[in-house]
């Protein structure tokens, strides 16, 4: 009989609202571009494919409704960028899922913000180097408790198209404010493609990709976020 060498990392979890229970996070995938108006302002053809990158399950950073939590300032950046996230989060998964497979296996939905070190991902960029610092560091990705898919005006089945407005404000100024229904690739698909490259499970996030007007972050500042039946948050870069 084996036991731990030491006592297992605490598994993150985010809070299902209007419950005690709590979402346990195995894995966290981003898409990248899949809003075409943003992949114009990062330079890419608005016809390329959107891609994957991840976040490790700990990045998460609970925002309870109601208050604002806080954030430190992450090391080795001075040009930390917000990108607000539709999220999808996943009590069941497999491989090479239909849209409509990928769609039944959402649980419900969250707000996140997808943090980037922009100048370090420009520099891995240029150099052709993977970009897990520039993304996947420690605490990247604030996110509201998960809303259960029935309560949410989302799509329920098949390719649907999201309808809803998505924002983001940093000391009350607008910097983002899109609209779901400009994805590139509809939920179902996402998580279908994303399930052609890994086997999703329960418990795995997916970022949906983030709309135009992404920009910078300074210490001391104070973001809020919301999509529209999905939820909001509010939290403070120390
Ligand atoms: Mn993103």
């Amino acid at each position: 009989m084996s036991s731990f060498a030491f006592p297992p990392p605490a598994r993150p979890a985010v809070p299902v609202e209007g419950t005690s229970a709590l979402f346990p996070v195995r894995r966290i995938l981003c898409v990248g571009r899949n809003y075409a108006a943003h992949a114009r302002e990062m330079g890419a053809d608005e016809r390329d494919l959107p891609f994957f990158f991840s976040k490790p399950s700990d990045a998460v950073v609970i925002c309870p409704p109601g208050q604002c939590a806080t954030v430190p300032y992450p090391s080795a950046t001075s040009d930390l960028h917000h990108e607000v996230e539709l999220v999808a989060a996943l009590s069941s998964g497999g491989s090479n899922l239909t849209p409509e497979q990928g769609l039944g296996a959402v649980y419900g939905y969250a707000v996140g913000v997808d943090l980037t070190r922009r100048d370090l991902q420009n520099g891995f960029k240029a150099k052709g180097q993977p970009w897990d610092a520039a993304k996947g560091f420690d605490l990247s990705a604030p996110i509201s408790p998960i809303r259960r898919k029935a309560n949410c005006p989302l799509p329920q089945d098949g390719t649907d198209t999201a309808r809803g407005r998505i924002w983001l404000s940093v000391e009350g100024q607008a910097r983002q404010d899109g609209r779901l229904e400009d994805m590139i690739w509809s939920i179902g698909e996402t998580i279908a493609q994303a399930s052609r490259l890994w086997t999703l499970a329960a418990g795995d996030l997916i970022f949906t990709g983030t709309p135009e007007g992404v920009g910078p972050i300074k210490a001391n500042e104070s973001v809020k976020a919301g999509i529209e039946g999905v939820g909001e948050i509010l939290f403070k870069l120390l």
